[in-house]
């Protein structure tokens, strides 16, 4: 697709979102302030009991799973919203393929519901995708959910200076330990030094945790002193 395609198609997807904007995505009831109706959202996959750590859906009443006592990872804290199931999967894929960017506002809403105004983070940082895929979209969905969530909180947000410097689209086809590698120097941080801040790291969906592991060590590289975890959907994929 062209870049002026993209653009055409990004901007009709807006239009058909202002359009729409009264209605439910779901039941498709009128006259809503938000995307998703109030009944709607309740009946959402919320994630009600996970491991403080890593956001792993725990059905025991313990607060780390087992791997995250075994081998915690280099972040604090990670904070899921929903079960990556159904409607949350279609409406993540709405967001992320179909430019349907009323939902960055509602998710980067909820999302800020998340944070405890006590225990706010110095910087927002959204998860960067490559410059090829940026081109392809138009967007970074992530970037959008990181900037309703700044002007809620007032907070700043770093756009671009985490840069994804490795295409690796191939991420949802391979294995644990071949995320892993495959990951290695694929993000690189061009800002100043992070020193001593509190970066939440903003992310649509946490699958093995291996995309958020190779950013949070770049990030503690770049002088961060802790760095949590926030994203819209958690899968139990390990
Ligand atoms: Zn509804
Ligand atoms: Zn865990």
């Amino acid at each position: 697709m062209t870049r002026l395609n993209s653009h055409r198609q990004l901007i009709s997807s807006k239009l058909v979102d202002v359009l729409r904007a009264n209605r439910c995505a779901l039941c498709h009831d009128r006259g809503i302030r938000h995307c998703i109706c109030a009944d709607c959202s309740a009946d959402l996959p919320w994630l009600m009991s996970a491991c403080a750590r890593c956001a792993r859906p725990l059905s025991v009443d313990a607060e780390r799973c087992q791997d995250c006592l075994d081998e915690p990872p280099s972040w604090q804290r990670a904070y899921a919203l929903f079960n990556f199931s159904f409607p949350i999967d279609r409406l993540i894929s709405a967001l992320k393929y179909h430019g349907r960017l009323v939902l960055a506002d509602y998710f980067g809403q909820r999302l800020a519901d998340r944070i405890d105004s006590d225990d706010l983070p110095d910087l927002i940082i959204p998860v960067p995708i490559h410059a090829k895929r940026l081109q392809q979209r138009g967007y970074n969905q992530t970037l959008l959910l990181a900037r309703v969530m700044a002007q809620r909180l007032k907070r700043p947000v770093s756009a671009h200076q985490l840069l994804r410097v490795r295409d690796t689209r191939m991420q949802k086809t391979l294995h644990a330990d071949e995320r892993r590698s495959n990951l290695t120097g694929a993000f690189v941080w061009h800002g100043p030094a992070l020193e001593q801040q509190h970066v939440l790291l903003v992310d649509d969906v946490l699958t093995t945790g291996a995309t958020a592991e190779a950013i949070s060590q770049c990030l503690l590289a770049a002088g961060a002193r802790q760095v949590d975890i926030l994203v819209i959907a958690r899968t139990l994929a390990r």
